[in-house]
């Protein structure tokens, strides 16, 4: 049995690859295949099938009938011999869920364009990325983590994958892109970016390094890998990644990325850029081997239920952050910042009191991954909210047990019982792991936070580690929080909304629930012009709202639709939802103690 692909980069101005699948001994019945519904580690139906253009089958010189038979799928009629499909696909999104192509480089996720011969998925197979003939490419080389066959020195050639998981689990980046190498446990790590940019390769190196080390040091070891590649598509405001075994798909801002004037601590783009990093590289372990049974196999054809996303994106968010500190590359201080701002986040959505964080993950498909302007109010992140379920989780463990057992255990333990000998996990049973290995009884802790809506004991079991926990008025729509308020601003209202520029005034992006603005009658979508007879926009409303008192009436007049209507809204003094920490200099010796077993000072 031989299943073997061509990619082909046909025409780059219409963003078209040519791709071809050979099966040798295809299905006597008819050969059935389709292409993935949702790619792993982005919990939404995207029907990449969408951008496949035609499919045509031929056995040796013969055409073969080909039927579709729902909106991913097709069955090809009974062969005697070998069976070949050949398809185009178009590539035109530029995101690391799924492709892109143009004359600046090829991008592409296996998903969105290898079609999986059904019943023969588990078998090994073959592709063939095929070096452009045209010579204004005659620069370009692939980069991939897929294992190499034989290629070029560009890179162009055969590769080999496992079986179909294993071969849409290695996204390929094809151009000029720009590279160094690192060494981590004794593994080639590499770094690869696409699109105009100038970095400090030295400065990138060395950080990177210490994180990824950091991460390899908490689990013991690396999982075993033939080379671990971040590839990073630079565009002016880009952000995000998505997490494959042994590679990551990122994307960053130009600005994200440390220049030789950058000062030893990182600031706050580099920080993100480096935060990310580090998130998507802690999931080579957590979500690309420690995994829910649910996910093993995937079925990649439809929705595919979890309560689970907190442990896999909420205990990962902790832990970038945290890798950022223990590895020394951000300060505490930089540290207890991007804490404070991660409980600000949360504190800012009141979709928290009516959603707990295992429904988010279970209802991720819908809900968190189909965000509307109702969102900040109806549900709650489990990327945030679970980042610090994971941090009151360490916290408690290491208090009741006196340091001497804590998350870093609990990991430790996953990886190599579960994740190591690629047993999946059960709904439930990650909760009875964290009580059973570290001797406390967390059933009460798991209902009231991951299956409840109370509120997380942050500033007691942050007190415990020295440090302060602080809240204040927020300032303008610019405040992230994370740090104490830099003007003395003594007027401090809130309108109950979230403004987006508008060239007609200011236009409500979201409203919140219970505030001024929805009491007065107000509704996403509205533009405000005047607030007591004054033109406002969204620069300029905020200053207009503080420069009146608590319970002072606004006049306000707004357009819904088009159509002109009149508000009366009282002023509410901002609730205090910004939270800032700070390390306790006066705490006592146990708690010093404490902070430096918790951040490894
Ligand atoms: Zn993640």
């Amino acid at each position: 049995m031989t299943i073997k692909y061509t990619v082909s980069l046909h025409n780059p101005h219409a963003h078209i690859f040519k791709v071809t699948i050979e099966i040798s001994h295809p299905n006597k019945d008819g050969q059935i295949i389709s292409l993935p519904a949702w790619i792993p580690g982005s919990y939404m139906i995207r029907d990449f099938a969408k951008n496949i253009i035609s499919v045509q089958a031929t056995s040796g010189q013969n055409d073969v009938d080909i039927e579709k038979i729902d909106k991913s799928t097709w069955q090809a009629a009974a062969t005697k011999g070998a069976l070949k499909l050949s398809y185009d696909v178009y590539a035109w999104d530029l995101s690391v869920r799924s492709a892109h192509f143009d004359m600046t480089h090829a991008f592409f996720n296996g998903s969105s364009l290898f079609l999986m011969p059904h019943g023969f998925e588990n078998e090994n197979c073959y592709v063939d990325i095929e070096k452009p003939t045209d010579p204004k490419y005659a620069d370009w080389k692939v980069t991939t983590s897929l294992t190499n066959e034989t290629s070029d020195s560009s890179g162009f050639g055969t590769y080999k994958a496992e079986n179909y998981d294993d071969l849409i689990d290695h996204p390929v980046e094809i151009g000029t892109q720009s590279e160094f190498e690192f060494e981590v446990d004794n593994t080639t790590h590499a770094m690869a970016f696409t699109g105009q940019c100038r970095y400090d390769r030295e400065r990138l190196k060395n950080d990177i390094t210490k994180i990824c080390q950091t991460h390899c040091t908490m689990f013991g070891e690396l999982p075993k890998l033939k080379k671990y590649i971040f590839l990073t598509m630079v565009t002016g405001d880009g952000y995000g990644g998505l997490e494959h075994r042994s590679s990551t798909s990122l994307m960053c801002s130009r600005d994200d990325l440390p220049l030789t004037t950058e000062s030893d601590e990182p600031n706050e783009k580099y920080r993100n850029y480096l935060g990310l990093c580090s998130h998507e590289y802690f999931h080579t372990w957590n979500i690309k081997r420690i995994k829910p049974a649910s996910f093993m196999p995937y079925d990649l054809s439809k929705e595919t239920y979890t309560q689970q996303l907190w442990a896999f994106e909420g205990i990962t968010s902790y832990y970038d952050e945290l890798a950022l500190v223990r590895s020394k590359v951000i300060s505490v201080d930089s540290y207890l910042e991007l804490l404070g701002q991660t409980i600000t986040r949360v504190l800012r959505g009141k979709g928290r009191f009516k959603q707990s964080i295992a429904e988010s993950s279970f209802d991720a498909w819908t809900k968190f991954y189909k965000q509307d302007e109702s969102a900040p109010n109806n549900i709650v992140s489990y990327y945030a909210k679970g980042a610090l379920l994971a941090l009151c989780l360490d916290l408690t463990i290491r208090k009741e047990t006196e340091n001497k057992k804590s998350l870093d255990d609990i990991m430790r333990y996953l990886w190599l019982n579960y994740g190591k000998k690629s047993i999946g996990l059960a709904e439930g049973q990650i909760e009875k792991i964290c009580s059973e290995v570290s001797g406390v009884d967390l059933s009460d802790f798991f209902d009231n936070y991951l299956y409840g809506i109370e509120e997380l004991p942050l500033e007691n079991l942050l007190s415990e580690m020295g440090v302060t926990y602080n809240l204040r008025p927020t300032l303008s729509v610019d405040d992230k929080g994370g740090s104490p308020a830099k003007e003395n601003n003594t007027n401090n209202n809130s309108f109950g909304a979230r403004f987006a520029e508008h060239p007609a005034g200011a236009k409500i992006a979201q409203i919140f629930n219970d505030e001024s603005a929805e009491l007065a009658g107000l509704s996403s979508g509205d533009i405000v012009i005047a607030v007591n007879n004054l033109q406002v926009n969204k620069l300029t409303i905020n200053n207009i709202v503080n420069s009146y008192q608590e319970d002072e009436e606004l006049h306000i007049h707004a357009f819904r639709r088009d159509e002109l209507k009149e508000f009366t809204l009282i002023l509410k003094a901002s609730e205090l939802t910004t939270c800032y920490l700070q390390r306790n200099e006066q705490t006592n010796e146990d708690k010093k103690k404490n902070q430096k077993e918790w951040l490894f000072l």
